[in-house]
C-alpha cells in the first residue's frame, strides 16, 4: 500500500468498525462483510467484487499489527481530512442489525451459512500456516568460506553476502499489485488444498489454482509475479574463531535469515575450508612442522632457527643423539583456542644425508665408521624378527 492509499482510504469506515478496534472485533466485521460481499454470493451484482477488494485490502492492513500501525501514523501525520471514528461507526456497531443475519432468521440463508464455514476455514488456514499472524523462526542458512593457514589458526573476522527468502519488499508480502488486494481463491475457496474423490476415499491436494495459498491475486505485483515471495540479501560481519579445522561447520547464532512477524532469526552455518600450508600443519590446537637437521647436529646436539607462524622464528635446541622422527614441542606457538590461549608447535627433526661427499667430508666420514665399529644400530633386529 501507498502513502497515497493509505491517506485516501478509510479502512475503518471500510469495516465498520472504530478506530480503536481490538483484532477480534475487526476480523468479525471483516467476516461478515466479506460474506455479504463475496462475489460467489452476487452475481447479479457487479459492484459486489469491488466492495470484496475493498474490504479485503482494509483486513490485510487492519489485521497486521505492523501495517496498522504503519497506517495511523500515516493517516494521523497527513490525513487532515481524516477524523478517527468520526460519525462511521464506533466500536459497537453491529452488523447483523444492518445485513439482517441476526437473531433474525432461524430459516437465515444456508448459502450464507456454508460461505461462513469456508470463511472459516479459510482463517483457520491462514493461521495455522503462519502467513496472517503467527511469528515464525528465520531459516538457517549455510554458507562456506575458504580461510589461509594463518586465518584458521587465529581466527578472522569475514564478511558474507547472504541472500534468504523474504516476503517481496514491493507489496509486502500479499503478491498483488500495490493498491491492490488478494482476494480468496475461488477454486479452493480459500482453504488452499483441494479433494479429489478417488471413490472410496478422497485425495487432498495443494489448490492447483492459487498453489496452496487460499489466495489470488489478479493483478499481480510486478516485481514477484504474484508469489508474495522475494529474496532478502543482505551482509553480514562475523569472527570465525581460531583453531578452525578442514571442513569443519561452525554455527554463529541468529545470523540466519530474519524471523518473521517478530521470531528470532534462524542461525548461520558456515563451512569451513583450510588452505594446506607449504611448512606448517595442523594437529587439533597445536601446529606442526618438520625441521631437516644434519648428521652431525642431530647425534652432537645444535641449536636451530625454527620459523614460527607469527613469523617470528624461534632457536631450539636439538639434543645431542636426536632420533630422526623425535618430536619436541615449543609452548604458545600454536594455534589459538576456543578460550583464547594458544596452542603448542610440535618440532619434528628429520635427520638429513648429504647426497654427494667432497673427499675431506668423506674421509673424515670413513675415520667415524672405524671410531663407531662397535656400533650397530641393527643388533637383535634379526632376533626380534623371529621371535613373537
Ligand atoms: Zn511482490
Ligand atoms: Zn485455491
Amino acid at each position: 500500500m501507498s502513502t497515497k492509499d493509505y491517506l485516501e482510504k478509510d479502512y475503518y469506515k471500510v469495516l465498520g468498525v472504530s478506530k480503536t478496534a481490538t483484532k477480534d472485533e475487526i476480523r468479525s466485521s471483516y467476516r461478515k462483510l466479506a460474506r455479504e460481499n463475496h462475489p460467489d454470493a452476487n452475481r447479479d451484482d457487479p459492484k459486489a467484487e469491488d466492495r470484496f477488494k475493498e474490504i479485503s485490502e482494509a483486513y490485510n492492513v487492519l489485521s497486521d499489527e505492523n501495517r496498522r500501525k504503519e497506517y495511523d501514523e500515516a493517516r494521523s501525520m497527513f490525513g487532515g481530512s481524516y477524523r478517527p471514528g468520526g460519525g462511521t461507526g464506533p466500536g459497537g456497531f453491529d452488523m447483523s442489525d444492518i445485513f439482517g443475519q441476526g437473531g433474525g432468521g432461524g430459516g437465515g440463508a444456508p448459502g450464507g451459512e456454508r460461505l461462513s464455514d469456508i470463511f472459516g476455514g479459510l482463517f483457520g488456514n491462514r493461521s495455522r500456516s503462519g502467513q496472517a499472524t503467527r511469528s515464525r523462526r528465520g531459516a538457517d542458512i549455510e554458507t562456506e568460506t575458504t580461510l589461509n593457514f594463518r586465518e584458521a589458526a587465529d581466527g578472522v573476522t569475514r564478511s558474507f553476502q547472504l541472500t534468504s527468502e523474504a516476503p517481496c519488499v514491493t507489496c509486502k508480502g500479499t503478491g498483488a499489485r500495490v493498491g491492490s488486494a488478494p482476494r480468496m481463491c475461488p477454486k479452493c475457496s480459500g482453504t488452499g488444498h483441494e479433494n479429489t474423490n478417488l471413490g472410496g476415499f478422497s485425495l487432498s491436494e495443494p489448490c492447483s489454482e492459487c498453489k496452496g495459498r487460499g489466495l489470488v491475486v489478479d493483478d499481480p505485483c510486478p516485481t514477484c509475479t504474484g508469489s508474495g515471495r522475494g529474496k532478502s540479501t543482505r551482509t553480514i560481519q562475523t569472527r570465525i574463531p581460531g583453531g578452525v579445522s578442514d571442513g569443519q561447520r561452525i554455527r554463529i547464532k541468529a545470523k540466519g535469515a530474519p524471523g518473521e512477524n517478530g521470531g528470532p532469526a534462524g542461525d548461520l552455518y558456515i563451512v569451513v575450508h583450510v588452505k594446506d600450508h607449504p611448512v606448517f600443519g595442523r594437529n587439533g590446537d597445536n601446529v606442526t612442522i618438520t625441521v631437516p637437521v644434519s648428521f652431525p647436529e642431530a647425534a652432537l646436539g645444535a641449536d636451530v632457527r625454527v620459523p614460527t607462524l607469527s613469523g617470528f622464528p624461534v632457536t631450539v635446541k636439538v639434543p645431542p643423539g636426536t632420533q630422526n622422527g623425535r618430536t619436541l614441542r615449543v609452548r604458545g606457538k600454536g594455534a589459538t583456542r576456543k578460550d583464547g590461549t594458544i596452542g603448542d608447535m610440535l618440532v619434528t627433526f628429520e635427520v638429513k644425508v648429504p647426497q654427494a661427499l667432497n673427499d675431506d667430508a668423506r674421509e673424515a666420514l670413513e675415520k667415524f665408521r672405524a671410531a663407531t665399529s662397535d656400533y650397530d644400530p641393527r643388533d637383535g633386529l634379526e632376533a626380534r624378527a623371529k621371535g613373537a
